[in-house]
């Protein structure tokens, strides 16, 4: 089995009482895959290709930056996760959690006003998992057990979705008792500054991002606005990070070049991703009625150039109006958009993939156009939904095939598979499927019940749709299932020792 399907498991255990190391990566990662099983099951987690696809083109440059300076070394590379989650959240956060995951809201994505804003959050999360600093919190504040901790995070985790009134008290004493645990010291967060500013501006994103996303978290601040920005209670802006926030750029010589053709391209793409964070973030009535509103005004003001934020405009309104079935209303804001994005050639990637998108929604996948390419994740996934909306499984089944054996931890790919392979009536190769896409949203236990119920088809020797492959398939699942005890029985000793 692969390194990326199994959670790590080696090395050493956690430190004795009064030890003041840090905590092994192996033991922080297993602290971590614990809270991302629960969040893989919350449903405000949400796995969007589209904006996944996004961060990743920014989290990636901030990785390869990160090791190539140093900071990041292989034995960390190797056994975190560096997986982000996004949380359908509108508040502005991002947060870095034990094990190298790390969580980003909405409405952070919705409120930054171009890649580099969010690269600078970014490098800043990555900067505390790479220089320790949760470990280091974790041994420091020993005497809790980290699988209290770990129930702690979550606790807040719940707690910060539900901004009203009536839970603040909840809320906040939580979030009091979580920062007395894992709070990073105001040291920490220099340095988080520091490394991170370094990171994205040898990574080539533009340093006036640094500052810009610095001023807007400041104005934040003075308007008391923490409710919407939680980011801030865990991030609090200091007047040393602000002067040395500010004295850093003066030195690196900040002065704002007039933005290139690129810059602007780039920021276009941002644009769409923010609308389309938007629209993913806030499915209420009144949210809804606002980003029609603001589609329209856009629509009727007939300008033929866009800005980003117009733009953004457009996209999420084609996205409501579909949420709305309003298909001809999505149908003539998307024909502005693609006019507007004709050229910048990611814009128009972006968009192709929304109108695909509304295609299946509208019911129309049999007639939608093919993807000329589906080596995104975002464009193999989306043509994959047109594909078992249209009946083509086969044509998914050779698509993900490849792609799982890529990307073993890929759980909405490892669904379609099993989507594809019902429609087409093997029923094995469906069950497999289904039970992968557990064990890659680390769900062992779900998992065993899916590998054992295959087990059985497969002695009852009803599944037929396999063919001749069946005997091979079986073999399979019998292997699957045997991993999968052994490593509940792992964990299962783990959980003992680790309390
Ligand atoms: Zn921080």
């Amino acid at each position: 089995m692969s390194q990326a399907q199994a959670p790590v498991r080696s090395g050493g255990g956690l430190p004795a009482l009064g030890d003041t190391s840090e905590l092994p990566a192996s033991a922080e990662r297993r602290l971590g895959d614990r809270i991302a099983s629960s969040i893989y099951r919350d449903p405000d987690y949400l796995d969007d290709p589209v904006l996944g696809d996004y961060l990743q083109g920014i989290w990636k440059p901030l990785m390869v930056t990160a090791r190539a300076r140093g900071e990041l070394n292989a034995e960390l590379e190797e056994r975190f996760a560096w997986d982000i989650m996004l949380v359908r959240n509108r508040t502005v956060n991002a947060f870095a959690l034990p094990g190298g995951y790390l969580g980003v809201h909405l409405g952070l994505i919705s409120i930054v006003e171009s890649p580099d804003e969010l690269a600078s959050v970014l490098a800043h999360e990555l900067s505390h998992v790479t220089q320790r600093h949760i470990s280091r919190l974790m041994s420091k504040q020993n005497q809790q057990m980290p699988w209290l901790l770990a129930a702690m995070i979550l606790g807040m985790m719940a707690a910060s979705k539900n901004p009203d009134a009536a839970n603040a008290a909840i809320a906040g004493g939580q979030a009091v008792a979580v920062q007395n645990q894992l709070n990073f010291s105001r040291d920490m967060e220099r340095e988080a500054d520091r490394i991170g500013f370094g990171v994205m501006a040898d990574a080539g994103f533009e340093k006036q991002g640094f500052a810009s996303m610095f001023d807007k978290l400041q104005q934040a601040s003075r308007l008391n606005d923490n409710g919407s920005y939680p980011y801030l209670r865990s991030h609090p802006l200091t007047t040393e990070r602000i002067g040395e926030a500010k004295s850093r750029l003066q030195l690196e010589g900040s002065a704002s070049p007039a933005p290139s053709g690129e810059t602007a391209r780039a920021r276009m793409v941002h644009g769409l991703m923010a609308g389309r964070a938007r629209a993913l973030g806030d499915p209420s009535v009144d949210g809804v009625r606002t980003m029609l509103a603001d589609a329209q005004r856009v629509f009727q003001g007939g300008a033929t150039e866009l800005g980003p934020r117009d733009a953004g405009a457009l996209y999420a309104g084609v996205l409501v109006a579909t949420q709305s079935r309003d298909h001809s209303l999505a149908r003539s804001l998307l024909a502005r958009l693609t006019a507007a994005t004709a050229g910048n050639p990611v814009a128009a990637d972006k968009v192709q993939l929304l109108s695909l998108e509304i295609d299946i929604a509208a019911g129309r996948a049999e007639q939608a156009p093919r993807l000329a390419s589906t080596t995104s994740r975002a464009a193999a996934l989306l043509q994959s939904r047109a594909d078992l909306a249209a009946g083509r499984p086969q044509d998914v089944s050779d698509r993900l095939q490849s792609w799982v054996s890529a990307h073993p931890r890929d759980a909405i790919a490892w669904q379609m598979l099993a989507a594809a392979y019902g429609q087409m009536g093997q029923s094995l190769r469906a069950i497999r499927a289904d039970a992968e896409s557990r064990v890659a949203q680390l769900d062992y236990g779900a998992a065993r019940d899916r590998f054992k119920a295959a087990q059985d088809l497969a002695r009852s020797g009803r599944d037929t749709g396999s063919g001749p492959g069946n005997h091979f398939d079986s073999s399979i699942v019998d292997t699957r299932a045997r991993e999968i005890d052994r490593l509940l029985r792992e964990q299962a000793l783990q959980e003992k020792l680790d309390r």
